[in-house]
């Protein structure tokens, strides 16, 4: 068995200094705390303790690599020896931006930001200008960034949800600002009919549209048959933006994302994660005729630290690496996270718990429950998340690290063996959560 006592100590001195000991409040795992880590290599990670991981948390999805690949780190190496942040242009950053022309369907310009949730604002103040509009309709459970205005219906609870037909806009921390539920309608997911309404209803004030492709913050749901090609109709129906938000979809279903493999293109899309392996860059990108207000100086977009040197290196590196790898590397990451996500439920009805996979394979989610398939937010409220947790903390002291809530994400330095490998520690928590 693990031992976690390093681990332990580091953190009680951490709450001294860091508030509640992390620096992400989705650290504050209690199984059995947080962990502290020295390495990360490929497929495996290591702790202060001198534990050692197989990795499906993988950065919370960037580390499409693996760990400290390394055509990444020495391009980083490189790049920084000329500096690393220069307050102007630079040459590469052409390149990246050529890069996601050349790969994403929509991206007839680009801009890059430095995380998800500043992407996302990019996009909704983009089709507010554009529409002249104010109000965006997002979908319950679905997650764009920690600000105020998106951090809506994420994981609402029955009571507050509200009906399902016209949830209500549900604030998801103390303090944000309650003047941000004027500007959203929330609807649930996978449901076009209810989606026509809203837009019959509000379509003189709705400015876009914002939907994870495949539904990746709670559980891993993926469109029904013809719903994203709705709402692209609608959309164009109504007058109203599509925002695609690949950030975990984004290179991770294959270089163009989940426009490629859906063949629905947005008219705006935000990517991250994937994109830099564990580097802090991200990017919108969309149709010209809204680039360009950004384009003209008509809309603000900023930052400091936008494309600076180190990012977009690991950037570059890492699509040179998925593109030199093509469909082969692609159909590599899918086909061991089909084998891992289809062996786990072997497994499970092998040991009588009663579990849940779903998802297309780069990422999947598991889940104890009875349903037989999640469609939407709130069939989640419906798995057993205590026994999950114990199932994390299980697999944790085989060696083997989770996230929490029930995404795995699998990497192109994984390998059959350590798939095996985690099959089989699987096994072996399944087995013990039973005696
Ligand atoms: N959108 C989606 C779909 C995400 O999954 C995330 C992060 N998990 C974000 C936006 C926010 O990205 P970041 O954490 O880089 O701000």
């Amino acid at each position: 068995m693990n031992s976690y006592s390093k681990s332990l100590k580091l953190y009680e001195r951490a709450r001294n200094s860091l508030a509640g000991g992390v620096s992400s409040n989705y650290r504050m795992s209690k199984q059995p705390h947080p962990l502290f880590f020295t390495r990360g290599e490929g497929a495996r990670i290591y702790d202060v303790d001198g534990n050692e991981y197989l990795d499906f948390a993988l950065g919370q999805g960037p580390l499409i690599l693996g760990h400290s690949h390394p055509k990444v780190l020495q391009r980083v190496a490189e790049e920084i020896n000329h500096g690393q942040l220069y307050a102007g242009q630079h040459e590469l950053e052409i390149g990246l931006a050529e890069k996601v022309q050349q790969h994403i369907p929509c991206a007839e310009l680009v801009r890059f930001t430095n995380s998800g949730s500043e992407s996302v604002q990019a996009t909704l103040r983009l089709a507010r200008a554009f529409t002249g509009r104010t109000k965006y309709i997002k979908f319950e459970g679905h997650y764009h960034g920690w600000f105020d205005n998106v951090l809506i219906s994420l994981q609402p609870s029955k009571d507050t949800a509200g009906p399902r037909s016209s949830p209500r806009a549900v604030l998801e921390t103390s303090g944000q600002a309650r003047s941000v539920q004027e500007d959203v309608v929330v609807l649930p997911w996978n449901d076009l009919e209810i989606v026509e309404k809203a837009l019959r209803q509000y379509s003189d004030v709705i400015a876009a549209i914002i939907t994870e492709p495949v539904m990746c913050n709670n559980g891993c749901i993926e469109p029904k048959e013809g719903f994203l090609r709705g709402l692209r109709d609608l959309c164009d129906r109504y007058g109203v933006v599509l925002i695609f938000d690949e950030t975990i979809t984004g290179f991770r279903l294959g270089l163009g994302g989940a426009q490629v493999s859906s063949g629905v293109t947005p008219d705006l899309a935000i990517f991250g994660k994937a994109m830099a392996s564990g580097f802090a860059i991200s990017l919108f990108a969309g149709k010209k005729d809204l680039m360009n207000l950004i384009a003209t100086g008509e809309v603000t977009h900023a930052g400091t630290y936008n494309s600076n040197n180190a990012c977009v290196a690991a950037a570059i590196a890492t699509l040179e690496v998925l593109e030199s790898g093509g469909d082969e590397l692609r159909e590599r990451i899918f086909a061991l996270g089909r084998r891992l996500r289809d062996g786990l439920g072997e497994i499970a009805s092998r040991e009588r718990q009663t579990v849940l996979l779903s998802g297309p394979g780069p990422m999947f989610h598991m889940a104890f429950t009875s349903l037989r398939e999640i469609k939407e937010y709130r069939d989640c409220l419906d798995c057993d998340t205590p026994k999950y947790s114990s199932f994390v903390k299980n697999m944790l002291d085989r060696g083997v690290r989770l996230i929490g809530r029930g995404m795995w994400y699998i990497s192109a330095a994984h390998t059959t063996t350590d798939i095996e490998q985690t099959l089989t520690a699987a096994s072996d928590a399944l087995r013990s959560m039973n005696s």
